[in-house]
């Protein structure tokens, strides 16, 4: 893959990088585990806060850089790995920063979400919109499947907002960083099967929850249910779950949906599909979606989502 494919948008702002390691410092973690490091920017900010870095690289020759810079370096690992096929269970309760390259960051963070009980916080430098996307509440225009993936599974703040000055060479979109610290689910809730559930809820963004859903249920198992007029986007994560505890034991077997249901293109990712979501992503690569929104003052740091009350 070519440089530029790789999303290597070198974070040169000396504030943007103090107020990122400022963020993953607090969780008092001696370990921080940095996805995507470049030649260096944030590491170097990173080993003087940790007792140890593992950075993961995907460039080669970004790899061999990293190693002769830090050649003398005990308490830095570098790996040579794509952060999509990294096993996170070694890392343990580390802190995961990253100023992640933008056309994989939603990958990353749905990968890096789905390990309930596994890791850290998470910080991370993402396009802007995406990270609106991630910290939205219902109600709002950026609310949908990824609020409700990250929202069930983490507490999600955005801190600041990046413009693209701070970069070398300049992305074409503002950037935020997003801190998301791991919460527990509902112990008896199958988290799978639920993202599953609210994914088609999300099939077409416009719909009422009647009409996303009729694929899955019958009518009459629908019609009881006031939601059923709402559109997806107007619930909270706590109203998903309780509509999909209600509705659970009525799905019947994948293999017994009728698979010829809807042919509509869904405009939610579907979780577990690693497919679907790198489609989503490439989509990130081409800036489709980007709702070029002002720029939040970089003062301000505001906690948007909240865990789910469930
Ligand atoms: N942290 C550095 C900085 O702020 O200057 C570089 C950030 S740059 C936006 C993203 C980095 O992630 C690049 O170094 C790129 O080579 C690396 N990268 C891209 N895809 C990756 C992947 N799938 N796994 C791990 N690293 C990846």
């Amino acid at each position: 893959m070519s440089r530029q494919k790789l999303g290597q948008h070198f974070l040169a702002s000396t504030k943007a990088l103090q107020r990122i390691v400022k963020a993953a410092s607090t969780g008092g973690s001696g370990l921080a585990v940095e996805i995507g490091p470049g030649k260096g920017a944030l590491t170097q900010y990173l080993l003087p806060a940790f007792e140890r870095v593992i950075a993961i690289e995907l460039d080669r020759d970004l790899v061999q850089f990293l190693r002769d810079r830090w050649s003398h370096e005990p308490r830095l690992e570098i790996l040579e790995r794509n952060a999509l096929q990294v096993d996170w269970e070694p890392f343990g309760a580390g802190v995961v920063v990253g100023n992640l390259p933008y056309y994989v960051a939603t990958a990353i963070i749905s990968s890096f979400v789905q390990k309930p009980g596994l890791l850290g916080p998470g910080i991370f430098l993402i396009q802007k919109e995406v990270a609106e996307r991630i910290t939205a509440t219902p109600g709002h225009r950026e609310y949908g499947y990824l609020s409700v993936e990250c929202q069930l599974l983490c507490k999600t703040e955005l801190l600041f907002s990046v413009p693209p000055g701070a970069f070398q060479p300049p992305p074409q979109v503002d950037s935020a960083v997003i801190r998301l610290t791991p919460v527990t689910p509902p112990a008896d809730l199958d988290v799978p099967s639920f993202l599953q559930f609210a994914s088609a809820c999300f099939r077409q963004k416009r719909k009422t929850l009647r009409n996303n859903l009729i694929s899955r249920y019958d009518r009459e198992v629908l019609e009881p249910f006031p939601e059923m007029g709402q559109r997806a986007e107007q619930l909270s994560v706590a109203e998903f779950v309780k509509l999909y505890r209600a509705l659970e034991p009525r799905i019947p077997p994948i293999a017994e949906r009728d698979a010829s249901a809807s042919p509509e293109t869904s405009s939610s990712p579907a979780p577990g599909s690693g497919t679907t979501v790198g489609a989503s992503a490439e989509a990130l690569l081409t800036g489709s979606g980007l709702t070029g929104s002002g720029e939040m003052s970089s003062s301000k740091i505001a906690s948007v989502g909240s865990p789910a009350k469930l």
